[in-house]
């Protein structure tokens, strides 16, 4: 089994510590031509969503990675990843609108951007939880369903191949919700 990684920006290196600990195989997507590698299921990581919706735009990878995404292939979006998956984007661009879900960027404030806490992820359990300028996911519609909520606001979701999470996993030392992830490339 091997994952690829988004890897134009962001938080890329801290999934591919995460998938070295599961013992699972993954290389970085950095260009078109990265796209026709063999893989099994794709990371996009937090970062800045428009950054990395606009590279994706530029260097003609959008539309590859959203058929890829229709295709079935499973996908994990963390943070800005979970935005670049969202059919909508509050007062601002959507980018491969795969997934139906509404989110709200920055959406905690300047103050709560960053924080921590441990709550329920259907499922799985109590996890640890760190938001980094987090955005929550204001609306599941159509197939989307919530997996997880921080004081009634919505922080994990899935959509059959789609995972997303508006925190992140990716630097707790908690690896379930990777497990989680990589058990949906098998079903
Ligand atoms: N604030 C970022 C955005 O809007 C997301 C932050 C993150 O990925 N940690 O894209």
């Amino acid at each position: 089994m091997t994952v690829g990684i988004l890897a134009l920006q962001g938080a890329f290196a801290e999934h591919e510590s995460s998938l070295d600990k599961l013992g699972v195989e993954h290389f970085e997507i950095r260009q078109k031509k990265d796209l026709q590698r063999p893989f099994d299921a794709l990371i996009l990581p937090g970062g800045e969503s428009t950054v990395m919706g606009k590279l994706l735009h530029e260097s003609g990878m959008l539309e590859v990675v959203r058929q890829k995404i229709l295709d079935g292939m499973p996908v994990f979006g963390t943070c800005a990843g979970l935005i670049l998956l969202a059919k909508e984007v509050e007062e601002d661009t959507a980018y491969l609108k795969t997934m139906d879900i509404r989110v709200k960027r920055n959406a905690y404030g300047r103050q709560l951007g960053s924080f921590y806490t441990e709550q329920e992820f259907d499922g799985i359990g109590r996890v640890p939880m760190a938001f980094i300028r987090a955005p929550y996911i204001s609306e599941v519609y159509g197939e989307a369903k919530i997996l997880a909520q921080v004081d009634g606001n919505i922080v994990a979701a899935r959509q059959d191949n789609q995972l997303v999470t508006a925190f992140h996993p990716e630097v707790t030392d908690d690896l379930r919700i990777h497990r989680y992830f990589l058990n949906m490339i098998d079903s």
